[in-house]
């Protein structure tokens, strides 16, 4: 739900750009959207040597994962060079907690609309932009980083809110939304920063 309450450092044309925006984000699918303050994130370089310990997988086999995305340190500072974000969420009814179909079909409805928002975004206006996803960047079925080869798509290939060292439940809670949404839920954050 978009918030009501105006942005302390926004001008009024920016909190008129950043509600319509914020009500396409919804239009969209998203269960939750809010712009908040860039300087409200919270970052840790701590998210880095989770990504090392390579749970998913993927670790060092994508171009948009750790470690080849680059320096953990010089992504958190990069993301202070922004002056707003809109944080938005997914949330998928799942059949139960082993339904891991499901939760596959909800991670690529998030990675379509985290896609369809590079060009909402680009439509209303906005230039000098950072979208960042939920996990590593699935617009390929196989990254070309596995074959040696260069990104197929530079200019669409996402990295992930963790990759930039990102406290996803603290921006959670900045934007008023819930980590977790409940039982038999999967719930996915992106974000897209504006300078
Ligand atoms: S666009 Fe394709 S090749 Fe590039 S990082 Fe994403 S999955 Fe890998």
């Amino acid at each position: 739900m978009p918030s009501s309450q105006p942005q302390k450092n926004m001008t009024h044309d920016e909190q008129a750009r950043f509600a319509a925006l914020t009500k396409e984000v919804l239009a969209r699918g998203a269960f939750r959207a809010q712009v908040i303050d860039a300087a409200a994130v919270e970052t840790d370089a701590v998210f880095r040597d989770i990504c090392a310990a390579n749970a998913c997988g993927v670790y060092g086999k994508c171009w948009m994962c750790p470690p080849d995305i680059g320096d953990i340190h010089e992504m958190m500072a990069e993301l202070r060079t922004y002056r707003h974000v809109l944080v938005y969420q997914t949330v998928t009814a799942l059949e139960d907690s082993y339904d891991f179909e499901g939760m596959t079909e909800a991670g690529h409805a998030m990675n379509r609309l985290a896609q369809d928002l590079r060009r909402v975004v680009a439509d209303a206006g906005f230039t000098d932009t950072l979208h960042l996803g939920a996990g590593g960047c699935r617009l390929c079925a196989v990254c070309a980083k596995r074959t040696d080869e260069p990104c197929r798509f530079p200019d669409r290939a996402m990295t992930s809110l963790e990759a930039y060292g990102i406290h996803v439940s603290r921006l959670a809670a900045a934007a008023g939304m819930k980590y977790i949404n409940g039982p038999d839920t999967v719930t996915f954050f992106g974000a897209v920063f504006f300078r």
